[in-house]
Formats: C-alpha cells, sequence, structure tokens
C-alpha cells in the first residue's frame, strides 16, 4: 500500500466514536482546537517530550513510530515499555478524561499493538491505557474479539477514506463531549435533514398527485 494512503492510528478512535467526526478530520481536513482538544494536546506533548529511559527493568520510550502496510496503518505511540528481562514490549497510551463508556480508546490501542506485532513479529497480549483525569492506568488484553474489532474498524475507515463522503450528523449524547461540535452543530444538521427529507417526501407525493390526476 502506497503512504499517502495510509490510515493514521488516530483515525481509528475518531472512526469507533463517530464516522462523521472521523470524516470531517480526515477527509475533510476539519480540526477544532476547542478546550478539549487543545487539553489532549499539551498531554500529548508533554508524553512526546523525553529522551528513552531504563527504571526497574524497563526500557520507556516516548514518541515511538509504527505502521503495519499490511492494514496500511500508521502512526505514533504514546509510550513503549520494554522489559529488559524478557523483551516483552507493551505499548501505553495516554487520555486526557476518564475511561470512556465505549470500546473507542481500546481500538486505538490495540492498533498500535498489530503494527508492533507487524515490526517485531512478537505477539503482544496486553497493553495499557493511563487517564490523566483519574490517573489511573488502565491494563487493556488484546483479546480475538478486541483485534477482530479493530480489524473491522480499520476496513470502515479504508472504504470511508475512498468514499471521500462525510456521513450525516446524528445528533447523540455523545456529541456533548465532541471536540467539532461547533462545526458539526449536530442539533441544527439533524433537523435540516429532517426537513430536507420531509420537503423531498412531499414533492415527491405532490408529484405522484399531479401525475395520477
Ligand atoms: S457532534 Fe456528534 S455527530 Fe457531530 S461529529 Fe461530533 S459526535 Fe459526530
Amino acid at each position: 500500500m502506497d503512504d499517502e494512503k495510509l490510515i493514521p492510528l488516530s483515525a481509528l478512535q475518531h472512526y469507533a466514536f463517530c464516522p462523521r467526526q472521523c470524516a470531517l478530520i480526515h477527509n475533510e481536513q476539519v480540526w477544532a482546537e476547542n478546550f478539549l482538544t487543545a487539553q489532549g494536546q499539551q498531554l500529548h506533548s508533554r508524553v512526546d517530550s523525553g529522551e528513552p529511559e531504563t527504571r526497574k527493568g524497563i526500557k520507556f520510550e516516548r514518541g515511538v513510530q509504527v505502521a503495519a502496510h499490511s492494514l496500511g496503518l500508521t502512526g505514533k505511540m504514546d509510550l513503549l515499555e520494554k522489559d529488559l528481562s524478557t523483551g516483552q514490549i507493551t505499548p501505553v497510551e495516554y487520555k486526557r478524561g476518564k475511561p470512556k463508556p465505549s470500546d473507542w480508546d481500546e481500538i486505538q490501542l490495540c492498533a498500535q499493538a498489530l503494527c508492533l506485532e507487524e515490526m517485531t513479529g512478537q505477539t503482544i497480549k496486553e497493553g495499557a491505557l493511563w487517564y490523566h483525569q483519574t490517573r489511573h492506568r488502565h491494563p487493556v488484553e488484546f483479546s480475538e474479539a478486541l483485534r477482530q474489532r479493530t480489524r473491522e474498524v480499520i476496513k470502515d475507515v479504508a472504504q470511508l477514506f475512498v468514499s471521500g463522503k462525510t456521513p450525516p450528523a446524528r445528533y447523540e449524547k455523545k456529541c456533548n463531549a465532541c471536540s467539532l461540535y461547533d462545526l458539526c452543530n449536530p442539533k441544527i444538521m439533524q433537523k435540516d435533514t429532517s426537513s430536507q427529507y420531509l420537503e423531498r417526501l412531499f414533492a415527491e407525493e405532490n408529484s405522484d398527485e399531479e401525475a395520477s390526476e
């Protein structure tokens, strides 16, 4: 697969959260520098900085570039831990906020593991998500179910990129936490789409009536 067609790891999390958000960011290059995003970027710039270090037999490497050409994936990991006695590697992703009600973060982490497996030939059984708000590290097992779900999202994102389309807005509770809320305007857009739909429906009914007269 050509480099320009590679899917950024972050797109998987965006897609799993909301396909429209993924399309706005990656197909339309829209990005809202709102409070939540800015906070996330500050956190990542802190994580990105710093030289590799070794503590208690574990080597910590930050901002590691990874790719899986067989899956068309590329991106940068927050942290890679390597156990120097066993050689086992563990991806760690830092997140603003707290654990999410769905598997968005786990999918991004699992995709990192798939990249590392392709690059190293090593099987990676577990990773970790570290949440800034709760200051907690959550272990994530890369089960077959999570791997399968991750592969499905990779496939869906690839199709979204090829289509170049942006799915319509649909307001849901999660929209309130979306960094693109003001640009997307889901409540208004959804109303617009419904009223356009109704207008179309009435127009079709009228033309049917006219045709049958
Ligand atoms: S506001 Fe809602 S519909 Fe719009 S991009 Fe965000 S999550 Fe998706």
